[in-house]
């Protein structure tokens, strides 16, 4: 990936080995100087060690981050900000993280910067996906766009291969389902060319080798760009079933994307084929959905939701919740036709055309 346009979104965006090391400067610069330091429990260690080069730059850590960003936890995260009068936000992690920075940015209209150590490209978004009471309801705010965001390669290394697999699959949805939006702009659609391709070279080079940087460079900006274009366009299909599948069945996040994107391409495919020719250039073959399941069974990644403890009889259910809520897709959604899609996904079929 060559270029790098920032120029879709107005946030500060920096790249390199090494560059949190920049943190306190691009602090000052912002014009913070109590920021509370916010992790999940996983890299609590990681918040810590940054912390402690900020010296009186930062005035808290808290590792108390979770999937699907729950109010409850918010709110606790929000009156300890309050008590030690944080003045900004210093995410360190993947979405998770990021989606709580995001929840306080909305509360207390303070400033974010971000250090992703995943490729869920949620700091590219001004999109906020929130829990409460078990439903997860998204919102799009200006002010929930991270303001600063530091891309340092030597903060992905410790990705386990897992999450590395299925966060690329993640990012990369982003940028299929921006080939189809309604509205896509040729800047979006370029954006997800350079992240296709990039994924498709360096997610398997990054499975190979953790440690390898200009990979993990490499598709940390692939993430940026896929992330621009989930902020910037509308979603379809694919996003829609997968947010149904996480809030109504506790699927987890990435891997849900990535188990059901191929699906859902092959579902759009039959009449969106000519827009979805970056990813056939991107992973080879005639077919973009079932060239994402030969790159996904490829990379290792989880090829089922029966794995991910779904349960056949849940299937009619999901169903049936997936086209309640019309929305937006190429393709007429309709009961049988996701039923069948599911059914795919439940058990590792290959998709069918
Ligand atoms: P995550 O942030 O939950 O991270 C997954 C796990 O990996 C966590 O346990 C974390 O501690 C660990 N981890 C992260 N980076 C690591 C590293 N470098 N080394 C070792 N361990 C590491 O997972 P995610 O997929 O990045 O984020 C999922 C969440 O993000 C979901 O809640 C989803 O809804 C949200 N999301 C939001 C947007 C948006 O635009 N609002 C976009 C994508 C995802």
């Amino acid at each position: 990936m060559n270029a790098f346009d920032t120029s879709i979104s107005n946030q500060r965006v920096r790249v390199g080995r090494g560059i949190r090391h920049e943190l306190c400067d691009e602090l000052i610069n912002m014009g913070c100087a109590r920021a509370l330091i916010l992790s999940t429990p996983g890299q609590a260690q990681l918040a810590l060690d940054v912390a402690s080069t900020l010296g009186g730059l930062a005035a808290g850590v808290c590792s108390s981050a979770t999937m699907h960003t729950p109010v409850e936890v918010t709110e606790d995260v929000l009156s300890y900000a309050r008590l030690i009068e944080a003045d900004c936000f210093v995410a360190i992690g993947g979405g998770s993280t990021i989606g709580l920075s995001k929840a306080l940015a909305l509360r207390t209209k303070c400033p974010q910067l971000v250090l992703p150590t995943t490729y869920s490209g949620s700091e590219a978004t001004p999109i906020l996906g929130q829990t409460k009471e078990g439903r997860k309801e998204t919102l799009t705010d200006p002010k929930v766009l991270p303001e600063v965001v530091l891309y340092d390669p030597e903060l992905a290394v410790s990705l386990p291969e897992l999450v590395s697999i299925t966060s690329g699959l993640n990012a990369m949805a982003h940028a299929v389902e921006g080939l189809y939006a309604k509205d896509k702009t040729p800047q979006t659609t370029q954006l997800a060319w350079q992240g296709l391709e990039a994924f498709s070279k360096a997610l398997p080079l990054v499975v190979s080798n953790p440690n390898d940087l200009e990979a993990r460079e490499t598709t940390l900006k692939a993430s940026w760009a896929c992330g621009a274009i989930l902020g910037s366009v509308g979603m379809a299909l694919h996003h829609k079933l997968c947010h149904t599948l996480g809030g109504s069945f506790g699927l987890p996040h990435a891997e849900t994307h990535s188990i059901v994107l191929p699906h859902s391409v092959t579902f759009n495919e039959i009449v969106v084929a000519e827009q979805l020719a970056p990813v056939r250039y991107a992973l080879g073959g005639d077919h973009a959905g079932q060239a994402i399941w030969k790159f996904a069974r490829h990379l290792g990644a989880p090829m089922t939701l029966k794995g991910l403890g779904l349960r056949e009889a849940d299937l009619d259910h999901a169903a049936e919740i997936a086209v309640q809520n019309p929305y937006w897709n190429p393709r007429e959604v309709t009961r049988e036709g996701i039923r069948a899609l599911l059914q795919n996904a439940w058990a590792g079929n290959a998709p069918t055309i």
